[in-house]
Order: C-alpha cells, then structure tokens, then sequence
C-alpha cells in the first residue's frame, strides 16, 4: 500500500501541470452564488486542505495514497515542513472557515455535498494527527473518527451456525481450517497461469463495466506482481485516468481472488472509481481536494465498499459461476465441473467475514495478543495460520481500517439498493452516481 516511489516517478510533469491548469481555469470561471460567497473561496479552502493532507505524508508514509494535484503544492508543503502541532492547528483554523463559510443552500446536492465532505475529513485528519502524537483510541472511537461508521460487534456464538454448515460440507477429522485449507489447495491459479488469469478476469469486468458507465477513452491501468506486502492487491491512482494495480504473490491466489481483485482494484473498483472523481469533481467542476486522497479518512470507507459491492454490481447472481465455470477454470487449468462445489464452499465462508474485524478489534484494544489474534482467525476466518499471520500484520499497519471493507460492503450494497428501488436494473446508474459523488459514510444512512 505505500506506494510513494512509485506514484511520484509515474507522473510525468507535463501531466501534473494540465491538471494545475485546468483547476486554475476553472476558479476564474466559476460564478459567485447569491446567498453565499463565491466558489473560489471553497477552492482556497480546499486547496489548504490538500496541502494539509500532504503535509501529513510527511509524517505518515501511508497517509497520501493517491495525489495528482498542482506539483508546486507538493513543493511548497515540503518547503514548509509543518510539524503534527501546526497541522493540527491549521486544520482547526479551517474547519472554523469552513463553518463560516457555511452550506449553499441553492447549490445542487453535489455542492452541498462537497462541503459536509470537506468538514469531515478534516476531523479525521486531526483524529489522525491525535493518534500520531500518541493518542490511543479504542478501535470503535478510532473508526468512528476516521472512517464515519462503527462496525457491529459479534460474540463467537454469532459465527457457530456457519461454522457447523461448513463442517457438515466439509467432513473430516482435522481441524476445519485444515480441512477448508486442503479443500481450497484444489483452486489455487498456478503462478505460470497468474498473469493470463488476471487478464482474462480484467477484460471481462471491463467490459461489463464498460456497458453501464461512461469512462474517458484514455482510461487504462497496468499490473504489477509484488512480493513482501500486508495486502493482497492495491490500487495506485496516478492520474490521467491511470492506475497501477499491484497483485501480491506471497500466498497462493485462489481462482475466486481474479474476479473479486479485477473488480475490487480495477473495474467497477477503485480505478473506476478514481476515474470518476477526477474526470467529474476535479476536472468538470474544479475541485482540487479531489486529487489528493488520505487513506486514514471517511473517503476509504466509501472507496472499499463501493470496490467490494462492485463484484456483485459486474456479476449479479449466477452470472459469475458461469463465467468462472466457462472461461476462468479453464483458463486455469482447474477443473470447471467444481466450479459451483468451490463457490458454495466460499459463500459460507463469507457468513464469517465479520470475525476478521473482531480479530482486529480485541488485538487492537490490546484484549489479545499476536497469537490469540492469529489464533481466532485461524477458528472463526477460516484463515490458514500463514494468511492469518499477513493479517495482523496488516491490523498493526492499518488497524481499523479493517471496517471499511465489510461494513462498507454492507452500507454500500443498501445505500445502492434503496436508490434503485431494489430494482436491478437501476443498480447500475446509483452505483455509478455514488461513485462520482462525495458521499460521506454517515449519508449512506439517510
Ligand atoms: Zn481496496
């Protein structure tokens, strides 16, 4: 996930300059409004905001997890070297200007948006300069300070139903992690085969994608194959419509990961996703908070779950077991007549995805230790004791950002739901319109 290097070397100056001029355009353009003082005011406001967020990579090598806005403003925040103290302070001083410039009420619902969205990512980011300074939050008061959203908690008792399901599915006298794990060696994507897999998984839910939402002609991304990471993919935001998305092969990739990762980083994911921000809210509207993206705040919540409902946006019902069964499992070299065996399999062990955030939750508050962490994964996730061990790891760097990706699936899925009047059809276009809006995590509730 920190992918700084990486990020700053893939953006060409000529680019960073188009959007710097772009955005400049757009301040001198955009009218004043009757009731409240003009755009241009927002966008000074939101270009302090940026640099705030910049300010804190400073601090935080994996605060800033995409930026593309004006190269100067990186110059000048580390021209500046703003300490954690005057960081916090000048974000106060913001949130205090940002109240008195006050809500547009004449505005469209985007506007209005914009502003409740700019509000709360600066109290997360002060939350988050409270934790560097040596703040200790419980994981709940954390998540609810970062992310906008508490996760449910759930006694063991909440997974023994799925658990003695998966035990009657998978019958045997090791353990049941064992016995998933052994059940699961059948469907792992030989490493020869990893990169045509991923491939064919991208086109598709490209392609599907692609017939339902609108997307600059110059959209694109590349793959990469990483090693030693706590994740399992990420998605790097350049820029230009362009993403580099890195697979980690430290593990085993099991054949449902091609779908769920092409998805989840790609399409309708986290580039798409990206794409919309900046071809809507930077370029179109001028917006620039919208080219710098802190991973520590409320955005990341809608960012993992719009990503996780995304695959079942691209593959509702049993369109993807036919695809699996027909182009992917071949493609593979796995037997496509278990096709529907594994993903039964795999649709009980989703039940359990709620025990990964109790994992994080008691380790975190320090109720556990590393190897009671490891321990509960291996019981209630379903995680064999190496992926259980790459996950604390992941808990230590990301701690309750753990939330984002089922809770945020959930919240997602019925915030979508309700827009489209349940109806599938409509999915789609309110998918599509959350993506391109700057809906807080709390909105998705109204
Ligand atoms: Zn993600």
């Amino acid at each position: 996930m920190d992918t700084t290097a990486i990020e700053s070397a893939g953006i060409a100056p000529r680019r960073r300059r188009l959007v710097a001029a772009l955005v400049g355009t757009l301040i001198v353009v955009t009218p004043a409004t009757a009731r409240t003082q003009p755009d241009t005011d927002m966008n000074d406001l939101a270009e302090r905001y940026v640099k705030l967020v910049l300010a804190m990579g400073r601090h935080d090598g994996d605060y800033v997890d995409a930026y593309y806005g004006p190269e100067a403003w990186r110059a000048d925040v580390d021209t500046r070297q703003l300490t954690l103290d005057q960081i916090g302070a000048d974000a106060g001083a913001l949130i205090i200007e940002l109240d008195r410039h006050g809500i547009d009420e004449d505005g469209d619902a985007v506007v209005r948006l914009r502003h409740q969205y700019l509000r709360r990512q600066l109290d997360a980011l002060r939350a988050r300069v409270r934790m560097l300074d040596g703040g200790a939050l419980t994981f709940d008061d954390e998540s609810s300070a970062l992310y906008d959203a508490v996760a449910p908690s759930h006694p063991e008792s909440y997974f023994e139903d799925t658990l003695t399901r998966l035990a009657r599915a998978l019958p045997g006298e090791a353990s049941l992690a064992d016995r998933y794990s052994a059940f699961r060696d059948d469907f792992v994507i030989p490493p020869d085969r990893l990169d045509r897999v991923f491939e064919t998984a991208i086109t598709e839910c490209r392609r599907r994608t692609l017939a339902h939402v609108q997307l600059p002609a110059e959209e694109s991304f590349t793959v990469e194959y990483v090693t030693d990471r706590s994740w399992s993919g990420y998605n790097c935001y350049q820029g230009d419509f362009r993403s580099l998305i890195q697979v980690n092969t430290d593990l085993p990739i099991y054949i449902d990961r091609a779908i769920d990762l092409a998805c989840h980083e790609g399409y309708p994911g986290h580039h798409v996703y990206n794409v919309l921000l900046e071809q809507h809210l930077v370029r179109e509207r001028g917006w620039p908070e919208f080219s710098v993206y802190a991973l520590f705040s409320p955005q990341s919540l809608i960012a993992e779950g719009t990503a996780n409902y995304g695959i079942e946006v691209a593959f509702p019902s049993e369109e993807r077991l036919v695809f699996e069964r027909q182009v992917l499992f071949p493609a593979a070299g796995l037997d496509p007549s278990r096709a529907a065996e594994y993903y039964q399999v795999q649709s009980l062990v989703g039940y359990l995805d709620y025990a990964g955030n109790e994992a994080a939750r008691r380790y975190l508050n320090g109720e556990i230790d590393r190897a009671a962490a490891v321990d509960w994964l291996t019981r209630f996730a379903m995680m064999a004791p190496e992926r259980a061990e790459q996950r604390t790891r992941f808990f230590d760097q990301y701690r309750s950002y753990v939330i984002n990706y089922n809770l945020g699936k959930d919240l997602v899925a019925a915030f979508v739901d309700s827009q489209s009047g349940g109806r599938a059809a409509n999915r789609w276009d309110a998918f599509t319109e959350l993506l391109a809006s700057p809906r807080l995590p709390s909105g998705l509730r109204d």
